[in-house]
């Protein structure tokens, strides 16, 4: 038996025999030819029929995958059309005198080199985008398969490295899992996988190879494991742990399309959080209610500048789409502490934490702000969208807030941009100054979501970066119960709804308090929305609520 280390990007177990990828890379030669102006023709043939299939593949990708997933073909595409790359290939052709099929190769290792080279590890994985739409060309020039040819019976399919087209364009019917030796967690091949639900551990390096092929193989997507030729004892350990398992996925199904109410029928939203337009396929897989809170500090994170309005609006409008009618709370970013983006230039702190940061830069810098403010405004016409403002502490703040929103709304009315009319707007509650005056902040807005991450930080002093402080940050504290106790009133005395977007709103030992407190939503991973709505059906709140009550009150 061989056991090979990878990263597991998606969990689940999967065994079978192991069918090994060999990409027949065509040999693409240097050759001199007379007739560039042939070449040019060949390159743009070829370059139209890419187009044409990537406009094909992200078509059929959307249904699969979700609009956001499927945008990868679409950049793609958009890598194609651009100057920098056919410029590239045509300078090589006239200048060099080249045959194409060498022209596009040279631009692609070119090109892929200089993102290879950027310190970004985001950026770095952007390289293996550029050796895809390179490939594609190739194939049309060699006229070579674009796809991974599958045999007819169910496979764990190995590869050096999977691009995004051939992952996405996979038969999951017949790939139990996939296995590769190089690749990064960042890439999409990763994330498609994650969408996709296959089992999938990346790389595990060279000692998986091609003479493995028709081996029999147990991959644990949890462990980031691959067990080649396992002997009798693996096997009867990971059958084991494959049958929990999949009975407990499998009860957990049972919970898809039930309503969230308790026996004595009180009901509750159960939203997902999410980082990513990508993950939300993974909310609606679980049956999320809605998102409860996009982390759009990401959308900044991932960038190496700030992103445009055109960019931002992409994004949240495919959010938005992919949750039809669906609640969308996306939160304004909250860069700052312990998520630093380097091209926003903020000042070196003594307590960051307590810093420049979220809505502190967002006031500071309304130039920034405006332009999220107005994608998001855009994106309102195509969903159900409210907006969520972090680390709020005073009136003014939220009013000053509330002004610049008024401000973009009268800028796309003059524009005749539409947006709509019914954008709640919320605030977190993660700092004890805005729970304490919350009786005032809820006449200001729509609705709160409590931020307990943060909450328990501030009203304990503990910083929540400082791992040595692990067993004194404690978000079940009778403070932290108490306040959210306190916020809670304050909402429903001024008729406006409350939930808790933080990690403690998926604390199933605290599920029976949360809604004996009467919290309108818990927003939660996306794989902890199915159990949480387990223990909500399970729970008889007239009968533990003087009980849950009596343990902070
Ligand atoms: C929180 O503070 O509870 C929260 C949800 O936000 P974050 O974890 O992003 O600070
Ligand atoms: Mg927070």
């Amino acid at each position: 038996m061989i056991t090979l280390h990878g990263r597991g990007v998606y969990g689940g177990i999967a065994m079978g025999n192991l069918f090994f990828h060999r990409r027949r890379r065509p040999v693409i030669g240097k050759s001199q030819v007379q007739n560039t102006e042939l070449q040019l023709a060949r390159f743009w043939k070829a370059h139209q029929k890419a187009i044409v299939q990537l406009k094909d593949i992200y078509k059929n990708a959307v249904p699969e995958v979700g609009r956001s997933s499927a945008m990868i073909f679409h950049t793609h595409q958009m890598i194609l059309e651009d100057m920098g790359f056919t410029d590239a290939v045509i300078r090589i052709i006239t200048e060099e005198k080249v045959n194409a099929e060498y022209a596009v190769m040279k631009t692609s290792q070119n090109l892929a080199g200089i993102f290879e080279a950027m310190e970004d590890p985001y950026m770095r994985a952007r390289a293996s985008d550029m050796k895809d739409v390179a490939k594609r060309i190739l194939e049309i020039l060699t006229n070579q398969p674009t796809q991974i040819e599958l045999p007819d019976y169910p496979v764990i399919l190995a590869a050096d490295d999977l691009v995004p087209s051939e992952t996405v364009q996979l038969d999951k019917s017949k790939v139990l899992a996939f296995v590769t030796m190089g690749g990064s967690p960042l890439s999409h091949t990763a994330i498609l996988a994650r969408n996709m639900d296959i089992p999938a551990v990346i790389s595990v390096g060279n000692q998986l190879q091609e003479c493995h092929d028709g081996a029999t193989v147990i991959v644990d997507g949890f462990q980031g494991e691959v067990f080649l030729n396992p002997t009798p004892a693996i096997i009867e350990r990971l059958t084991e742990k494959k049958k929990k398992f999949l009975a407990k996925r499998k009860a957990l199904q049972e919970q898809v399309g039930k309503e969230n109410i308790t026996l004595d029928g009180q009901t509750v939203r159960i939203a997902a959080n999410i980082g990513n337009a990508s993950h939300v396929h993974t909310a609606l897989q679980n049956d999320a209610d809605g998102i409860g809170l996009f982390r759009s500090e990401f959308l900044y994170l991932e960038n190496d500048h700030f992103p445009s309005e055109e960019q931002q609006l992409e994004v949240y409008r495919s959010v938005l789409e992919s949750m039809g009618s669906h609640k969308v709370v996306i939160r304004t970013m909250d860069i700052g502490a312990d998520k630093q983006a380097p091209y926003f230039h903020l000042p070196q702190e003594e307590n960051p934490a307590m810093g420049y940061r979220a809505i502190r830069i967002c006031l500071s810098q309304p130039e920034i702000f405006r332009t999220q403010l107005r994608a998001l405004y855009r994106a309102s016409a195509f969903g159900n969208l409210a907006i969520l403002f972090p680390m709020i502490t005073s009136m003014e703040e939220i009013r000053a807030v509330k002004q610049l929103v008024s401000q973009v709304k009268e800028e796309l009315k003059q524009e005749k941009i539409p947006y709509s009319s019914q954008v709640e707007l919320g605030i977190m509650i993660e700092t004890p100054a805005a729970a304490l005056i919350s009786d005032q902040l809820a006449k200001e807005v729509d609705f709160f979501s409590i931020g307990t991450n943060d909450l328990t930080q501030y009203l304990l002093a503990i910083d929540r970066q400082n791992a040595m402080l692990e067993r004194f940050y404690l978000p079940r504290h009778p403070a932290v119960l108490r306040t959210i106790d306190l916020v809670t009133q304050n909402a429903h005395k001024n008729g406006i709804w409350v939930g808790i977007c933080g990690e403690l709103g998926g604390d199933l030992e605290l599920t029976e308090t949360f809604l004996a407190l009467g919290i309108d939503e818990l927003s939660v991973s996306p794989s902890l929305v199915l159990p949480l709505r387990k223990k909500v059906r399970e729970t008889n709140v007239k009968q533990i609520r003087t009980q849950a009550l009596a343990k902070f009150r």
